[in-house]
């Protein structure tokens, strides 16, 4: 009896299997999940958990989708990947080979996009703190454009390039003080940010990379945020950065931030409108004939990967906690800035037991979903939960010695291991 309700209601859950989930995902006919043409309770016993699912397919279609929408409506734009959404080699390779730039934070991220096949012209240094080590990195590879973040930064990558007598393209990173509807944790444009320059230290900046003959400043940048559902706060900062330092450069880069589904409530604007409105606001406020680069993170990982635990206990307190292999190691975001997360039994979708889901490691805030529904989880049951391919693996960590996990890629019914999981053994690896 309640096998088949559960079957019911799989397969009522299969003809809604919603837009969190990557786009080739669905319930099979025993209300399995299937993403990539792969069995997610079959994934996790050939991988183990918790592991990183990737959907190939999805990750192309997104990044062709950025690609054709910018193509659509001019002939000069970039489109780079943040690498720090998701900063596994085998998952920029799949960006580059796509036809991507790619956005580093720093000399990890340099080395890990070199690894994945990034034309160095097509790399782009990022950072509010480089140090001369990481800067001297980037100029020996050389990278396509630093983003000069600070006045200090000015100073030290004019005195680098006179010490080489190199020539090197940067932007600008202004803070163009206007901040988006998100989370305070991820707004990063406002009026009292670490990130980038003021508008009059920006014009401090020009001045002083104008005296070197060592610099092209091609262009100015900003990033005002993350998971942004509007596209206006894009258009007020454009607006007052041209305001204040003027049209005259042949670079726009307003940075990434486009948000993604999470949760039913979520409506961002689709890729399509984004890079319409991106391109649109340079035209008009920037004029004619100007490149527009974008970098997008979130919005080509986030949706393409889901994270399979398995239930280890089930304990009935005032709530039902279910408490899985994984947690704040393998997804910080719930913790750090209350991110929602959907959450369900991997082969029977739609329960209504409300649940608490909870990670492994020793601290209460250790919730990955506070508001779950799930079918009578029991011990050994696989739970899933979607959109975590953005700053999921790109922050795990290994507290309470836990390993981390693995990244499979999928596609077409085959899993590949690209990232195998951590062993007890590599924790100790850097006792000396
Ligand atoms: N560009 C810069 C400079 C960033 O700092 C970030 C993320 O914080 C991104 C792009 C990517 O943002 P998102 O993942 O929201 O697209």
């Amino acid at each position: 009896m309640r096998e088949g309700c559960h079957h019911a209601a799989a397969m009522a859950a299969a003809q809604q299997l919603s837009h969190v989930y990557p786009l080739g995902a669905r319930l099979d006919g025993r209300g399995r999940l299937q993403i990539g043409g792969c069995d997610a309770l079959e994934l996790a016993r050939e991988f183990g958990t918790p592991a990183y699912v990737v959907d190939e397919d999805d990750l192309r279609a997104r990044a062709r989708a950025f690609v054709s929408a910018f193509a659509a409506r001019t002939d000069d734009f970039q489109v780079h990947f943040a690498s720090k959404a998701f900063a596994c080699t085998a998952v920029a390779r799949v960006l580059a080979q796509e036809g991507l730039g790619c956005d580093v934070a720093g000399g990890g991220e340099l080395t890990m996009a070199l690894k994945a096949g990034f034309a160095p012209g097509e790399i782009e240094l990022h950072g509010n703190a480089k140090t001369p080590d990481e800067l001297r990195l980037a100029l020996d590879a050389g990278v396509g454009t630093i983003v000069v973040d600070n006045l200090d930064e000015v100073a030290r990558v004019t005195g680098l390039l006179e010490e080489r007598g190199a020539t090197q393209r940067v932007q600008l990173r202004i803070a163009p003080g206007v901040s988006p509807d998100t989370h305070p944790s991820i707004s990063t444009g406002g009026p009292n940010t670490k990130f980038g320059l003021n508008l009059a230290d920006a014009e401090r900046a020009l001045e002083r990379l104008a005296a070197s003959p060592w610099v092209d400043v091609e262009g100015l940048h900003f990033h005002i945020g993350s998971q942004i559902m509007e596209l206006a706060p894009f258009r007020a900062a454009l607006e007052r950065v041209t305001a204040a330092l003027g049209t005259d450069f042949s670079a726009w880069n307003l940075g990434g931030g486009l948000g993604v589904v999470y949760g039913p409530d979520d409506a961002p604007p689709s890729i399509e409108d984004y890079a319409a409105g991106k391109v649109a606001m340079v035209r008009e406020l920037c004029g004619p004939g100007k490149r527009v680069v974008d970098e997008p993170g979130r919005a080509l990982t986030a949706n393409s990967t889901v994270t399979l635990y398995t239930v280890q206990s089930v304990k009935r307190n005032v709530a039902t906690w279910v408490g899985v292999d994984g947690g704040m190691s393998d997804n910080l975001r719930p913790m750090l800035y209350g991110a929602h997360c959907e959450v369900e039994v991997a082969d029977r979708f739609g329960g209504e037991t409300p649940c608490i889901v909870t990670g492994k490691h020793c601290e209460s805030g250790d919730v990955l979903v506070r508001d779950a529904l799930l079918a009578d989880p029991r011990p050994g049951d696989v739970l899933v939960t979607p959109a975590t391919g953005a700053y999921g693996f790109s922050m795990a960590n290994t507290y309470n010695g836990q390993p981390r996990p693995p990244v499979v890629i999928v596609s077409g019914g085959d899993a590949r291991l690209v990232v195998r999981r951590e062993r007890y053994e590599e924790l100790l690896s850097r006792d000396v």
